[in-house]
């Protein structure tokens, strides 16, 4: 038979956990702060804990998933003296140094805490794409690695707790720079009427396309040789201003894309015109 999890949090996301769990054969005990959210689960076979200490003392592994790091915070500071010995796999989106923190504090009270990131939405969980960014007590994440896998993928990142979050961060940022590059693209057909939908046929495998030449510029920065063939930084600064201009002309924010101008304003002040982008990674550094 396979070990037992609890689930702390019954959130959307805490509610697709728990299911994963007991799709996948283990005895499941769940805890919510609102108890009635409990219910659909219970329906599916879990056990209600009576209060979260009892969740983290009697079901084994316990996997927390709650809004913030501070609902975490005072939810270990809750527990009393039970949970020595336990293992916390807490996946709630966080920093790195609330994860550092958080294991810090786990320490302190004798729990076992393993940090982790959800690349997935709650109706993925499970499912041949989901994965899981983890980080913390290797020795731990290695006991528990079986019963994790019904979530989705297990992915460890190092033993800094810290590590899983910011792989999270950095995948949401590279997602964040994308989304808003597409919808300032659609906001600018738009100004003509045209329609987002047909212009995405274009957009999809241009940005594709070019998102294909991630690997050089990665190879680029950790080598820190960005001389380019490809193109150079005086072409892109040359360029960025006709974006500005063509925004304004159309009626569309230049704000998204002010920031761009700046930084590449700076790169060449600093002597890098001959750069590609890959040296813009340098700038960046506060
Ligand atoms: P929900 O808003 O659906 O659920 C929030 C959960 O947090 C509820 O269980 C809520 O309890 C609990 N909670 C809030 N405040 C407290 C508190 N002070 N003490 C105890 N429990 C508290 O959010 P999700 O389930 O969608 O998200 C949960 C975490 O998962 C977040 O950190 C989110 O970033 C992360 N995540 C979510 C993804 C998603 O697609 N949904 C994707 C990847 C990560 P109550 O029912 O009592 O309000």
């Amino acid at each position: 038979s396979r070990p037992p999890v609890s689930v702390l949090g019954l959130g959307m996301m805490g509610s697709a956990l728990a299911a994963a769990f007991l799709a996948a054969g283990h005895p499941v005990t769940v805890w919510n702060r609102t108890r009635s959210k409990t219910g659909p689960l219970v329906a599916q076979g879990a056990v209600p804990a009576g209060s979260a200490a009892e969740a983290v003392t009697g079901g084994g592994l316990a996997v927390v998933c709650l809004m913030t790091n501070d609902n975490v915070r005072e939810l270990l500071d809750s527990l009393g003296e039970s949970p020595v010995g336990r293992t916390v796999v807490n996946l709630t989106n966080g920093t790195p140094a609330q994860a550092r923190e958080l294991a810090a504090r786990a320490t302190e009270l004798g729990i076992r805490y393993i940090d982790g990131g959800i690349m997935a939405v709650p109706q993925m969980i499970g499912g041949p794409h989901a994965y899981v960014l983890y980080s913390g007590d290797e020795q731990a994440f290695e006991t528990h690695r079986p019963t994790l896998a019904a979530l989705g993928g297990t992915t460890f990142t190092g033993a800094d707790p810290g590590l899983a979050s910011l792989h999270d961060l950095a995948l949401l940022t590279g997602m964040y720079g994308m989304v808003v590059g597409v919808l300032q693209a659609y906001a600018l057909v738009r100004t003509e009427g045209i329609s987002a939908t047909d212009f995405s046929e274009l957009l999809v495998p241009w940005v594709g396309a070019m998102l294909s030449g991630a690997p050089q510029w990665a190879a680029a920065v950790d080598s820190d040789e960005h001389l380019t063939d490809v193109s150079s930084l005086a072409v892109n600064q040359a360029a960025v201003p006709n974006f500005l201009a063509a925004f304004r002309d159309q009626g569309i924010t230049t704000e998204f894309f002010e920031p761009l101008k700046a930084i590449l304003d700076r790169a060449i002040e600093e002597g890098h015109a001959d750069d590609g982008l890959s040296r813009l990674v340098d700038l960046m550094r506060a």
